[in-house]
């Protein structure tokens, strides 16, 4: 089934760092598929990473600028932003989050997928609260879950 019927992305559905530059440490990935007038990530991007010809056009990533540093994950309005570290032994996950409770360092918390099925636990590593724009939480999940997991479910 696509996107375009039941909402939910799949990889294939997506424009991917390289598994190389993946495994070299953080980087951007951007879930954004739909022609919609935005474009905060262009200008947000410290580096010159994201680039887009026509306000309607997808994000296009220049994957060896991206260092992965997350400023454009907390001005993304649809929360299609993601930061991936798959260099270390566990997965480093970057994600928006705009729910209550906001988790604290240390919490373990349940992993979603994409579907907001759970996957597994998460372990926060750290919360960045962010005025006036999304706040990100940082997560440590299993390797093998670092490309499924995309949300957070707090139960306090
Ligand atoms: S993570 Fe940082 S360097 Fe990479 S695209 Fe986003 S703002 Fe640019
Ligand atoms: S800010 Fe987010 S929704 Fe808007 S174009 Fe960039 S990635 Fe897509």
């Amino acid at each position: 089934m696509s996107y375009k019927e039941d909402g939910v992305l799949e990889l294939k559905d997506l424009n991917l760092p390289s598994e190389e530059r993946l495994k070299k440490g953080p980087v951007a990935v951007f879930e954004c598929v739909e022609n919609i007038p935005c474009n905060p990530c262009v200008d947000a991007c410290p580096f010159k990473a994201v680039s887009m010809e026509k306000i309607t056009d997808t994000p296009k990533i220049d994957y060896e600028k991206c260092t992965g540093c997350g400023t454009c994950v907390s001005v993304c309005p649809g929360l299609a932003i993601f930061v991936v570290d798959l260099s270390k032994e566990k997965a480093l996950i970057t994600i928006p989050y705009e729910f209550l409770p906001i988790p604290e360092k240390g919490d373990t918390v349940k992993a979603l997928n994409r579907r907001g099925e759970i996957v597994g636990d998460a372990k926060i590593i750290g919360v960045k609260k962010n005025e006036n724009k999304t706040n990100t939480v940082t997560i440590e999940v299993k390797k093998e879950v670092g490309m499924i997991v995309r949300n957070i479910k707090v139960i306090k």
